[in-house]
């Protein structure tokens, strides 16, 4: 691979105490990261302290005010990945390392910053490893999250330093650490305040070279990891070989497996969502620079009081308002169990949960909202309603106030029509529960300016979400695709298959739960209202079955109730006889004699006669329909904007890329042959023209 380094990644400073500090800071970036070039430059300041007698120690630091090594350069990994040539990529990052690990003299690294991944490998090459105990210090090994492994002799070396189960489950969960977490791990030896970090590192030097402490051991048997990205258990088997196996060796099979992940399209999907959530996150919109620091938000009920919160924590002060004193005092409550639970988990300290609960005024009474930059409207799910709170919004705000929805499924262009700044409306879409769910969909109604649009996204990347634009439709882009697929399986359910059957083919799948599992934490009357509103818009293909309607008519609305598909008890889930019961009486009458003790597998029905894959096709392929239906109608203007908002906004099985990504995977013509098949049973499943196209003419959505 080319390695242009237009200016040095790497500075060279010895002191008079004849010690090597070896700064990372590459030009004109916040980060450093472990590309070709950089490694050649360390590869060369190597050669000249390996020929350099007179001195003592080598110490690894970082300029950088947050980054100390964010880990090897992703690009060079995913582009080897896709054209084979990974290998010589991780091989030239292994023999750098080693020539770091074999130096005479004692080397340290001097933690300050994020050191992940190949930033934290190279440390492993030292002789110690101190840290900053500042929040910026984060460390870990997060390689098997991207399909990876640690193979700059992450899986080698780590298991050798700590015990190897704790080097395992470190490996296997990819998480980062706190300098305090890492040093309780035994991933860093000690840590300072990061003016006393080099002072610290410097003595550490005095005691010399050092082995790892403890001949290689396994005394706990670690269980595979059962996870559709293969990474973790790849990562497992070269820890447990490597372990009784010398460095070389361990290394050989670090590489030949990354090499083996990196062909995977499950591997490939992972780095790409990876970028995605760069991108996302940066925008290539005009960046604005307005700080949005007043905001009020309409209605306190369970999105409304989240979304209060979410913004108080960020900085955001807020008006939070409502019509119905009971419902501000549940807001309340909830916004001060959400700050509690955050505490509790160690997201944030005591102080600044108080600091945030201070910033939100709850009331019933209208307020002054013209210094108010932002109003999120998150009223009761009607459309009067809305327009009620539009219409006197509109007389309240300022100039420049934007005035938001956040609707699931009404019409955004419509609440705007009772402004008399249309320009300033627009939706964002939040999703529940606010503090977990990172997507947020902008949706630009017919008016909304282009100001109006980019004082959102920025907006919204301020508060730590990611935005995807989407055109005002009804459902916008996720729920307008997941609702095919939910309402299919309900559907299911209601003409005789089990439950778990369908959660659990699709679970195999990768989605993180099944389809009736999903509605009931949704909510079975939310799931109605939604689907009501999509069937009207868009016909069979989100009609609502009885099912639903019964489970709702009963209180049985979920998980919130105790009851909905399933019944729930704490944590167990068991089925909902009632609902069996129900069903087999529809049947009963539906089938005369056979009565209402059907067999289960016996399918009348011939949608019902499915084989597993077959299953899980009919229901995800629905989603593959309706999100090239939204790339064909413009709802969304790119493939990756369907991908990656179903991604972050439904769970969608990351590692197949999200549903366009899986049918080019899959083959298009074979996508839409699958869909024409089933579609000559219920028309529903008729494939939409541009999937057609790229089947006919062998094209594809993603240009590479
Ligand atoms: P909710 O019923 O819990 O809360 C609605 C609140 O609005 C109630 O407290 C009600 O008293 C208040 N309200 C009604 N009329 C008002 C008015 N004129 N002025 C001020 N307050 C008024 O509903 P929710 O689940 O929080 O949903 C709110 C909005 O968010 C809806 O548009 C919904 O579609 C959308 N949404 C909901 C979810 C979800 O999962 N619940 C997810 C995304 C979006």
């Amino acid at each position: 691979m080319p390695a242009v380094a237009t200016a040095p990644m790497i500075r060279r400073e010895i002191g008079d105490d004849r010690i090597c500090l070896l700064t990372f800071d590459r030009p004109e970036s916040g980060a450093n990261i472990f590309d070709a070039a950089t490694l050649d430059e360390l590869n060369e300041h190597l050669e000249v302290i390996e020929r350099d007698a007179s001195l003592r120690g080598v110490i690894i630091a970082s300029a950088k005010k947050s980054i100390f090594i964010a880990g090897a350069d992703l690009k060079t990994i995913l582009q080897g990945a896709q054209t084979g040539e990974m290998r010589a990529f991780i091989a030239q990052g292994q023999s750098v390392v080693n020539r770091l690990a074999g130096l005479k003299i004692p080397t340290i690294a001097a933690i300050h910053g994020a050191s992940a991944g190949g930033g934290y490998e190279v440390t492993l090459a030292c002789d110690y490893r101190v840290a900053s105990d500042e929040p910026v210090t984060r460390i870990g090994l997060p390689e098997t999250t991207l399909g990876l492994i640690p193979a700059w002799g992450g899986c080698t070396r780590l298991p050798r330093w700590i015990a190897a189960e704790k080097a395992a489950e470190v490996i296997l969960k990819g998480k980062l650490y706190s300098a305090q977490e890492a040093l309780k791990l035994g991933l860093v030896d000690e840590i300072a305040s990061r003016d006393q970090l080099l002072n610290l590192a410097r003595t550490k030097l005095r005691g010399g070279k050092r082995k790892p402490p403890a001949e290689p051991k396994l005394d706990q048997e670690i269980p595979a990891p059962r996870d559709h990205n293969p990474a973790p258990a790849r990562a497992l088997e070269v820890i447990k070989k490597g372990l009784f196996a010398s460095t070389q060796q361990s290394l050989a099979f670090e590489l030949d497996s990354i090499v083996d992940l990196g062909k995977t399209d499950s591997t490939q999907n992972l780095i790409r969502n990876f970028f995605l959530a760069e991108k996302y996150k940066k925008g290539t919109s005009k960046a604005r620079s307005e700080k949005f620091v007043h905001a009020a938000v309409i209605g306190a009920g369970i999105m409304g009081s989240s979304i209060a919160q979410w913004l108080s924590s960020h900085g955001v002060t807020v008006i939070l308002r409502d019509i119905a004193r009971e419902q501000i005092d549940r807001g309340l409550a909830n916004i001060e169990k959400i700050y509690g639970d955050a505490v509790k988990r160690g997201l944030v300290t005591q102080e600044k949960a108080k600091e945030g609960r201070a910033r939100i005024v709850a009331s019933m009474a209208p307020m002054e909202l013209r210094d108010v930059q932002f109003v999120i409207e998150a009223a009761s799910e009607k459309l009067s309603v809305k327009k009620e709170v539009f219409r006197e919004l509109a007389m309240e705000a300022g100039p420049k106030t934007i005035v938001a929805t956040n609707t699931s499924a009404l019409p955004v262009s419509e609440l705007a029509e009772v402004t008399v700044s249309p320009e300033h409306v627009i939706g964002l879409h939040f999703f529940n529960p606010v503090s977990r769910m990172k997507l947020v969909e902008v949706v630009m109604a017919k008016e909304t300016s282009e100001e109006t649009r980019d004082r959102s996204l920025t907006f919204v990347r301020q508060i730590g979400k990611l935005p995807v634009i989407v055109r005002d439709s009804p459902g916008f882009l996720v729920n307008r695709v997941l609702f095919p697929y939910l309402l299919d399986a309900a559907e299911l359910f209601e003409s005789g298959l089990d439950a778990e059957k369908i959660d659990n083919v699709v679970v195999k799948w990768g989605m993180p739960m099944g389809p009736l599992r999903l509605i009931d934490e949704i909510g079975v009357d939310i799931t109605v209202d939604i689907g009501s509103t999509l069937e009207k818009a868009y016909g069979r293909r989100h009609h609502v079955p009885t099912v639903l309607l019964w489970l709702r008519d009963r209180q049985m609305l979920g998980r919130k109730t105790g009851a909905g598909f399933y019944k729930y008890d704490g944590k167990a889930q068991m089925p909902n006889d009632s609902l069996t019961q129900w069903r087999r009486a529809l049947h009963g009458e539906l089938e005369g004699a056979e009565g209402p003790n059907i067999p289960p597998d016996w399918h009348r029905d011939p949608r019902l006669r499915l084989r597993e894959d077959e299953l899980t096709h009919r229901l995800i392929f629905l989603m593959v329909n309706e999100a090239a239906r939204c790339l064909e109608e413009q709802v969304v203007e790119l493939p990756e904007d369907a991908d990656y908002g179903m991604i972050l906004g439904t769970g969608f099985a990351p590692f197949r890329g999200g549903p366009l990504r899986f049918a080019e995977h899959f083959g298009l013509k074979k996508a839409v042959e699958e869909l024409e098949r089933l579609a000559q049973i219920e028309e529903k499943f008729l494939p939409c023209e541009i999937l057609k196209k790229h089947a006919r003419d062998g094209t594809k959505f993603y240009a590479e």
